[in-house]
């Protein structure tokens, strides 16, 4: 798995988004005990646009849910939940960013890096809504 730090060199900015997004596919790679590259696949449900597609980046660099291996799925929808399923055990996991993580996000604007502190401060609980 890559290091946050390496998510952000292949993104281009480490920003908020693409650290949920991250955080996501670390917590689905242990609970849903992946494996190899093929165990998982992912749906992530985000309005189709920037920057809450940013968490495409993070999903991949973490879970090994790639658009190369077709084993993740972008979903234009106001959801933004983010679906995992391993292939081999049927086990599925769903996490649902929180509205008020979504404002805080809001309110850091432009300070990409006050915004990732922020969320790396807190718990994975505190981020999502996990139903599994
Ligand atoms: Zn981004």
């Amino acid at each position: 798995m890559l290091s946050l730090k390496d998510a952000g060199t292949f993104h281009g900015h480490l920003g908020p988004y693409l650290t949920i997004g991250y955080m996501a596919g670390v917590f689905a790679s242990e609970k849903l005990e992946q494996k190899t590259e093929f165990d998982l696949e992912a749906w992530v449900m985000v309005p189709g646009k920037t920057p809450y597609t940013c968490i495409v980046d993070g999903v991949q660099c973490s879970s090994k849910c790639t658009l190369g291996k077709g084993n993740i799925h972008v979903i234009d929808s106001p959801k933004f939940e983010i679906k995992f399923k391993n292939k081999k055990t049927g086990k599925e996991i769903r996490l649902r960013i929180k509205r008020e993580v979504l404002e805080t996000i809001d309110e850091y604007g432009e300070d990409m890096e006050g915004a990732v502190k922020w969320i790396r401060s807190k718990a994975l609980q505190e981020i999502f809504e996990i139903v599994e």
